[in-house]
């Protein structure tokens, strides 16, 4: 008996280890020619069309097309109000399917929220939930039924994109907010497979940390829904300031891409690295609402429109667009190759 609960003693203290370091789902996206990865980010668009939905996605098409994409970055509210109600409901073609229907766009969609399918890498568009989307059926956007819909929407909660020449990693922010939790006025939220949040969050962070030290790509970039800086109208995020932030500082990432503001902008850090950038044009915009904080802004437009970035081993250039397609800001930065 004492050597059964010896044996079980060992067995637990050579598992704890290992159980504590889940990984996140993990994606491989085959480099693209001549070594460059060109994507479009997006967010907060799923108004059936309207409010320049349509023109943002004409757009994107067209500078898609310019630039040859791998894939597309879908930072979140991907349906407005609540979500979807379900996988039949038609929000998904009148949103998704029929709106963003440029031949340049037939992409991934890398949408965060469980595991990935490198088979449908393919066609896909990555995405994940913002706020509004867990206010509706959660479960249903990440349902493989709505991948036989559109073979492009990837939907995962937290997940890896390894692309060669750059890590994204995808993580759901919206747990983090306190007041979604503690102050839902009528919302209503689907935490199913997220409460308890404490230990959610606990294990999400140790992920992305493991993730980020386990990255060995040039560039090394983290998406959320929620911005961590922002001077529109949902400002800063305390919590990620306080919880993931610093895990980002520490791993020496290069961009964190949101949306959530409904808007673009460029924040620079002035203690690190760190490249705030806010791609929440994708459809109702013009909040009118600014307030500065104390990190460096690059770049502000209160408007519609989306982002850009081409990277290679030496260089990344970012740019926003208009809904017209007109190049509003870019920023470029460079590092010194590295041969092994
Ligand atoms: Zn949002």
């Amino acid at each position: 008996m004492a050597q059964v609960a010896i044996i079980i003693f060992l067995l637990a203290a050579v598992m704890a280890p290992l159980l504590a370091l889940a990984e996140l789902p993990r994606v491989e996206h085959p480099p693209h020619r001549y070594g460059s990865l060109n994507v479009l980010a997006v967010g907060d668009w799923g108004r059936r069309g309207q409010l320049n939905q349509t023109l943002v996605a004409k757009q994107m098409g067209i500078i898609g097309k310019r630039m040859n994409i791998d894939f597309v970055v879908n930072v979140g509210d991907n349906f407005y109000d609540n979500g979807l109600t379900g996988v039949d409901d038609k929000a998904f073609e009148e949103s998704f399917t029929n709106i963003y229907t440029a031949k340049s766009l037939q992409k991934p969609w890398y949408t965060s929220n469980e595991m990935l399918f490198p088979s449908l890498l393919n066609y896909g568009f990555a995405s994940f939930l913002g706020n509004h989307d867990y206010r509706g059926d959660a479960l249903a956007q990440l349902s493989p039924v709505l991948r036989q819909l559109d073979r492009r929407w990837i939907c995962k909660k937290s997940f890896v994109v390894n692309a060669d020449v750059a890590d994204f990693i995808f993580v759901d922010t919206t747990p983090f907010v306190l007041k979604y939790w503690n102050e839902p006025k009528n919302n209503k939220y689907d935490w199913r497979e997220v409460a308890p949040r404490e230990s959610y969050i606990a294990n999400l962070l140790k992920d992305i940390d493991s993730a980020l030290k386990q990255s060995t790509a040039t560039w090394k970039i983290v998406v959320g829904h929620h911005a961590i800086r922002s001077v529109s109208e949902h400002g800063d995020t305390e919590e990620l300031i306080e919880q993931l932030l610093p895990i980002l500082k520490a791993n020496e990432v290069d961009l964190y891409i949101n949306g959530h503001d409904h808007c673009l902008e460029h924040i620079s850090s002035r203690d690190s690295p760190i490249q705030y950038l806010t791609s929440g044009g994708g459809s109702k915009a013009w909040r009118g609402i600014f307030t500065p904080n104390s990190d460096k802004l690059e770049f502000f437009y209160d408007g519609q429109g989306f982002m850009s970035l081409r990277l290679s081993k030496a260089e990344l250039h970012l740019a926003f667009y208009d809904v017209d397609g007109k190049v509003l800001h870019k920023w470029g930065h460079t590092k010194p190759v590295q041969y092994y």
